[in-house]
């Protein structure tokens, strides 16, 4: 008798793994961490322009996708569910802390996060320079609600799955999959308001695409990332108060004393051209740096890098140069960099380096 029960366990056995080979590797397992945004908006009218983020929960998002468990085994977790113009440096330490833990198990090969668009490039970059795993980490969206006619949500989501249970995806840092396109957290930025192509890398390029769960890659993304990333949230409750300033012609002067005087202790200006401000401002951005606030030229301009030596020497006047991160990113980078004491070669650096 026993040996008919070995007998009959041995053949399950078999049976399992020799289906696992005809059939394909087991299922890997992805988490979606929910966070909110329009992919969970919905209105009243299929047609109308009118809905409220951050309204449909994780386990019915999943429901609504065909064959999306097919992909992977999924389970989900709702972190937050806010429109992403309320995303919060408290909601990215638990979303960096959450991944760091799941990702640092056997049984989590990919993170899917869902999240809205307006703030997704902010949310990505961090989460680039603080998670520590080089699983697939994916952020999607959605421009249209969930209610709305051609609501592209459901496939960004297959999508988004397809890329982080995809053998192919590790090592490539954390990535924004959205309208068949996948891009890299630094260089992917939102480029246009409301139309569904908005995500774009306008200067690098888009790694890859993925089109109806078909993962190819085209480039590896530059910049150290992830595991090769030097910054650590471990013990982090809260981050350095940054705020951005926008450059304009004829711009107050009186802007940055004023955001020091708030409690700053970082700022970004979004310069006009390459990182340039009017002279006043520039005397005030001098002075905040004298007094120990860290300054980043950025460029209000979408694309292109800030020169260290253009027309401001930023050793000279102790401001920072964005390089090729654009204000919001530069912001992020400098939020993180803040909580190590470093000197002006050690700051300059990181802005180079990520
Ligand atoms: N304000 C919304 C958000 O960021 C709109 C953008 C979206 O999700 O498409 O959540």
């Amino acid at each position: 008798m026993k040996n008919k029960v070995f007998l009959k366990n041995v053949l399950t056995l078999v049976l399992v793994f020799s289906s696992l080979l005809v059939f394909g590797q087991a299922k890997p397992n992805v988490v979606i961490l929910a966070t909110g945004g329009t992919i969970a908006g919905a209105g009243t009218s299929a047609t109308g322009s009118e809905y409220v983020s951050g309204q449909v929960k994780i386990e019915a998002m999943i429901d609504a996708v065909p064959n999306i468990r097919d992909l992977a085994n999924l389970k989900g977790e709702q972190l937050s569910n806010v429109g992403s113009q309320d995303m919060s440096v408290a909601i990215w330490l638990d979303l960096a802390n959450r991944i760091n833990t799941l990702l640092a198990g056997d049984d989590v090969d990919g993170i899917v996060i869902t999240h809205g668009t307006d703030t997704q490039e902010e949310t990505a970059y961090f989460l680039n320079l603080t998670v520590k795993s080089d699983k697939p980490v994916v952020l999607t969206g959605s421009m249209r609600p969930s209610t709305a006619l051609s609501a592209e949500g459901p496939l960004n989501l297959y999508n988004a799955v397809a890329v982080a249970a995809s053998p192919l995806s590790k090592g490539y840092g954390v990535m924004v999959a959205m309208n068949d396109e996948i891009h890299s957290a630094k260089d992917v930025r939102k480029m246009i308001t409301t139309p569904v192509q908005t995500f774009q890398s306008p200067q690098e390029g888009m790694l890859g695409t993925v089109i109806f769960g078909q993962v190819e890659y085209f480039h590896k993304p530059l910049g150290r990332h992830t595991t090769n990333s030097e910054f650590s949230i471990e013990g982090i409750t809260e981050l350095p108060r940054v705020d951005i300033v926008y450059a304009c012609a004829d711009m107050s002067p009186d802007l940055i004393d004023m955001m020091v005087k708030a409690g700053a202790k970082g700022i970004v200006i979004a310069g006009v051209g390459d990182g340039n401000m009017n002279a006043g401002t520039l005397e005030a951005a001098k002075k905040a740096a004298d007094n120990g606030i860290w300054v980043v030229r950025a460029s209000r301009v979408p694309i292109g890098k800030v020169l260290i030596k253009g027309e401001v020497n930023d050793k000279e006047y102790g401001t920072l140069c964005s390089d090729e991160l654009n204000p919001q990113k530069a912001r992020v980078l400098l939020m993180l960099a803040m909580l190590k004491k470093r000197n002006w070669d050690e700051m300059q650096r990181l802005f180079i380096d990520y």
